[in-house]
């Protein structure tokens, strides 16, 4: 019998294999028909200390028998006040204070996004109701960039074929030059002509474009964005959704250019990976703008399951993992590891631009066709199948974002079959 289900940037008709999954633990995925995968992309990136964590899981369960659910329009719980708190002490810091203030909550990273374009545009027209400025509404982004496939989100990522269905209902946003090596200077004088037109925000991923083909560019260049941004009274927003959580190395990307952004989304790894949760924090001015006895002015969005009980009790249980285990120890032996190996890869001749930051690592097959419609991406899913491991390479990129209980005879696996790839493909 064919299955019902609709499988999101999944081709039915090429019929590709759909594996069935049974159960989870660690790194490895155990599927129906007995046998085991090396999950090398934490399952779309989210399940940062492994499938089922225990701490994870026991906290899910005394919550889901406590309170589940409860509306959040003016009704809170503890473990959304207990994570608000935690969220805030964690983030980036501004001369040593806790500079993000209010916590937002929402359920994915498309949202945690979208809900960060509507408190930049929320800031900018409660100000001009206040004849404070005029009100803005242009956002600028990074070319390559992806925030997500609501409208919203997409409209401030990469066009392509991927959006083409619904390019008539995408907003205008002004796109900057990546900065590429050579280019930064380019990228920088271009955010700074197009900051000097007023636009409401600039939105970064800061330090990695991630599903835009894993390309990085450095702190320094991220430091001069935000500098530029802060000149021109431009605010600045950090989509930490992939980059957050330790994946680069440090808890957030920012901080490794000591950037403080006025506006931050945060998802995938906040409880994890065990549980949808997302959240926008924001600097006291964007919630200030905001505050007012006229109802008029409040921040409009929510959704039925905003700030879920038991979701918070998971990102509760995971912000106690970090600050009580050695997190960072755990994510530098695995960086580690990943770069012994792909220094190896590196010397293959089918492979080029080896890149690596944290936890994140990526590499270009020297492939013939590999446009984002080319079979190539999908013929390597289906090699490492084969080979059980969970990899979705990006056209000709492989990349690997593994969870950080990753141990070095799974890291190995992996490594090998990366170069019978090359041996195969290239
Ligand atoms: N922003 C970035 C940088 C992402 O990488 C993603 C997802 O990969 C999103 C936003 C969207 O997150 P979600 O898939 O949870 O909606």
């Amino acid at each position: 019998m064919t299955s019902p289900v609709w499988h999101p940037f999944t081709q039915h008709g090429l019929n590709e294999p759909i594996p069935h999954v049974v159960r989870a633990q660690g790194a490895t995925l155990h599927l129906a028909d007995g046998s085991t995968l090396i999950d090398a992309i934490s399952s779309w990136w989210v399940t940062t200390h492994g499938h089922c964590h225990p701490r994870i899981a026991a906290a899910i369960a005394q919550q889901a028998s406590q309170l589940d659910q409860l509306i959040f329009a003016a009704y809170t719980h503890e473990p959304a006040e207990e994570v608000a708190r935690g969220l805030i002490a964690m983030a980036p810091r501004a001369d040593g204070q806790p500079a993000l203030a209010h916590v937002f909550y929402s359920d994915s990273g498309s949202t945690a996004v979208e809900v960060a374009l509507k408190m930049a545009l929320g800031y900018w027209h409660n100000l001009a109701l206040d004849g404070l400025a005029e009100a803005r509404s242009r956002i600028l982004v990074l070319d390559h960039s992806y925030h997500g496939d609501t409208i919203g989100t997409m409209s401030i990522g990469e066009r392509g074929v991927y959006n083409a269905a619904w390019q008539p209902l995408l907003f205008d946003v002004g796109t900057i030059p990546f900065p590429a090596p050579g280019h930064e200077q380019a990228c920088l004088a271009a955010l700074a002509a197009a900051c000097a037109e007023k636009p409401a925000a600039f939105i970064v991923e800061p330090l990695l474009l991630g599903a835009g083909g894993m390309l990085l560019y450095s702190p320094d260049i991220l430091r001069e964005m935000a500098a530029i941004c802060r000149r021109h009274d431009v605010l600045f927003i950090a989509d930490e959704v992939m980059t957050g959580w330790g994946r680069t190395g440090t808890l957030f990307a920012c901080e490794q250019a000591g950037v403080v952004p006025d506006i931050m989304a945060v998802a995938k790894g906040i409880t994890g990976g065990a549980i949808p949760l997302a959240a926008t924090l924001a600097t006291a001015p964007i919630f200030d703008a905001h505050l007012s006895t006229d109802r008029a002015r409040l921040f409009y969005h929510s959704s039925s399951y905003t700030a879920n009980a038991i979701a918070c009790a998971a990102a509760a249980a995971n912000l106690a993992i970090w600050r009580e285990e050695d997190v960072l120890g755990r994510i530098a032996t695995l960086a580690d590891g990943i770069a012994t190996r792909l220094g190896i890869l590196a010397a293959h001749p089918a492979f080029a631009n080896p890149r690596q930051l944290g936890t994140i690592a990526a590499i270009d097959l020297v492939a013939a066709d590999a446009g984002y419609l080319s079979d190539l991406a999908p013929r390597l899913r289906a090699f490492f199948l084969e080979r059980g491991l969970l990899l979705r390479p990006l056209g000709n990129t492989i990349y690997l974002m593994p969870p950080y209980c990753l141990d070095a005879d799974q890291l190995d696996r992996l490594f090998a079959a990366l170069a019978e790839a090359g041996d195969s493909f290239g």
